[in-house]
């Protein structure tokens, strides 16, 4: 079984969720007491936090960097990073490391593309619903990508950032997340995108029939198969 070296702590609440479900698809496959081969980094997400803020993608992209080459050197047979907008700084991160990293949109598209989507909506943060970083990544591949209007991004950003990345579940924001889902169905998306790790916190499959992509689900499976590649 190959190493797998996760850039986590973004939010660690998310991480968690990594964790678990790599963990969960590596026994599934193999039984018995298997269980995953994780070398993890988790950062101080207020540093993460702080660069964002002041878009100061450079020095974050730095940071990350670092704790890429670090779980190289650690062992790792690939590296992941546990959060949809950091991959802002994917180039960076790459640069530093000669073992593959395995890149959170990839592995969306490649599961859109699976389920024959070719238009989605993208909910995530500000940085990831509005820059170009992540949507051209889908749209390369030949997917659609729509963004909700400015008020819904202004609260999605809000929840994620004040409620999600401390664990709060709260049922209003809920209900607000599902509106836009339905909003964006109505408009023509095929499937809406979790672009953001924290949101299958707070919404699931089992609250719309919307079809959706949750990236921390997809990124995490994609890892516990290549682990298991030969
Ligand atoms: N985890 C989030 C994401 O997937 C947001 C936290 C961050 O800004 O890294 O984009």
């Amino acid at each position: 079984m190959k190493t797998i070296g996760l850039i986590g702590g973004m939010s660690w609440e998310s991480t968690v969720t990594y964790y678990q479900v790599i963990n969960e698809k590596i026994n599934h496959t193999l039984g018995g007491y298997h269980s995953a081969k994780v070398l993890l980094y988790s950062v101080d997400f207020a540093e993460v936090e702080q660069a964002q803020r002041k878009e100061d993608w450079a020095r974050v992209g730095e940071l990350l960097a670092d704790a890429a080459a670090r779980l190289e050197r650690g062992g790792a047979d690939f590296v992941l990073l546990g959060t949809n907008t950091m991959h802002k700084c994917s180039e960076q991160i790459t640069a530093a490391i000669r073992v593959p990293f395995i890149h959170i949109a990839d592995a969306t598209a490649d599961a859109l593309l699976a389920q024959g989507v070719r238009r989605v909506a993208l909910l995530g943060t500000r940085y990831t619903m509005e820059q170009d970083f992540y949507k051209q990544r889908l749209i390369s591949r030949g997917i659609a990508v729509d963004i909700p209007a400015a008020p819904e991004r202004a609260m999605i950003h809000r929840v994620i950032f004040e409620e999600l990345c401390f664990g709060k579940h709260v049922a209003q924001s809920k209900q607000a997340y599902l509106d836009v889902i339905r909003l964006m169905a109505d408009a023509g998306a095929q499937a809406v995108v979790l672009g953001c790790t924290e949101i299958g916190m707070l919404v699931s499959q089992a609250d719309t029939p919307v079809p959706l992509v949750d990236t921390t689900l997809v990124h995490a499976a994609r890892a516990a198969e290549l682990a298991l590649e030969s």
